[in-house]
């Protein structure tokens, strides 16, 4: 399977008054195209962090200080390196070809304003062609069909506008609907536009599975249950048809039978649109619902990464065995990994796993375990391994 995206020696600092944060330490991953690769780790490992960092969204006083990561969009731009590109061209990206969707939807929602003014923004913003295009059909039709027309002092106004369409439909034309909307005869060409953009925001909501959509569309955030502002900004995610959706613990904050509807439209999601998922949780379980393959990380390194029964059956780094054994399980005892997470501050010499490691020897105190091949497909970082 081809990559969708490359990650190559990422590192990502903050810089404290108390001093220099190392979130994420020599990254190196993949996300292949059309697969669901799952991030599991303790809160603080990076996971977070290095979906901020595809989306050049690391927020200050953090930042990308190496590294590099590679977005194959074969269907336009070719490869692109995002950590080079300029701000515009990011974030004629961010939404659009790789978006996200937050552990918390209540904070990713605008609180004043309505589900579908928000999903329609998404349109109006990154597909605006497609919107004047569509804009332009409607026109023609009205033209070409006389008893639409009843009026035929009308009919001059409406070439003019079915013109003015063709040339929001054109690419490169400068015409900014939202400024011309300030003009009083201007204002209907965005309320086309805002009707078509409201359509496919309906269209969309109905993609979620969002029962009466052109209801909820008028509807505003805080009027929605916790798992229909999910849902709603999952349709606003997918808006654009995103090669890469990253969902950062997308079901974290939902009861246990929202969760498992919320999985399994994931699971419908990636089989219908094929794009790739980065589905970053803490539980084990949920990865292992809806994962193609699974990454765990710890302290910003990665540990292990391999196919999610590969990882579950035959797990190889102690980290990776100590996050199964402290899984819940009804007639077991409670396990736990003892000691706490490395400090990002003053990281641990060696394997930052080691003050915690049941196996460390003296040379995990001294020298980083690399990455290397211990089944096909199946990577870990250990001395022992
Ligand atoms: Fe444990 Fe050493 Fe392996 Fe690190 S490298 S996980 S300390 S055995």
């Amino acid at each position: 399977m081809e990559n969708l995206v490359t990650i190559r020696d990422l590192a990502v600092r903050f810089y404290t008054y108390e001093g220099v944060v190392h979130a994420i330490d020599d990254l190196d991953l993949d996300i292949r195209q059309g697969e669901t690769l799952g991030i599991v780790g303790e809160t603080g490992s990076g996971k977070s962090m290095t979906a901020l960092a595809i989306l050049r969204l690391i927020p200050y006083p953090g930042r990308i200080e190496s590294g590099s990561i590679v977005f194959f969009d074969r269907d336009g731009g070719g490869e692109l390196e995002l950590l080079t590109l300029s701000e515009g061209r990011m974030r004629s990206i961010r939404g659009n070809k790789i978006s996200m969707v937050f552990q918390e939807p209540g904070s990713a929602l605008n609180p004043v304003y309505t589900i579908g003014d928000q999903i329609s923004e998404v349109f109006l913003l990154h597909r605006r062609q497609e919107l004047g295009h569509r804009a332009k059909q409607r026109v023609e039709s009205l033209l070409s069909d006389g008893s639409g027309l009843a009026d035929s002092v009308r009919r001059p106004f409406w070439r003019w506008q079915r013109r003015l369409y063709n040339k929001i439909a054109q690419k490169s034309h400068p015409v900014e609907p939202r400024l011309l909307s300030h003009i009083p005869l201007f204002r209907r060409l965005l309320w086309r536009l805002q009707d078509e953009a409201s359509l496919l925001t309906v269209n969309m909501l109905k993609d979620v599975e969002i029962p009466d959509p052109a209801r909820v569309a008028v509807h505003y955030p805080h009027e929605l249950s916790g798992g229909m502002k999910q849902r709603a900004v999952i349709a606003m995610a997918l808006a654009c048809s995103p090669k890469l959706l990253i969902a950062d613990e997308p079901t974290t904050s939902l009861d246990v039978t929202i969760q498992a509807q919320m999985l399994e439209l994931f699971r419908r999601i990636k089989a219908d649109t094929g794009a790739s998922v980065l589905f970053i949780t803490h539980n084990l379980g949920v990865a292992a619902e809806v994962c193609d393959r699974v990454a765990v990380m710890y302290a910003g390194r990665l540990c292990e990464i391999a196919g999610v029964e590969e990882i579950f059956l035959h797990p190889s780094h102690p980290y990776t065995k100590a996050l199964l054994d402290a899984v819940p399980m009804p007639g077991k005892e409670l396990q736990t990994i003892p000691g706490a997470l490395a400090d990002a501050l003053n990281p641990p010499p060696g394997c930052r796993f080691h003050p915690r490691c049941p196996s460390a020897t003296p040379m995990c105190q001294q020298e980083r375990a690399r990455l290397k091949e211990v089944a096909k497909d199946h990577m870990v970082a250990c001395h022992l391994c």
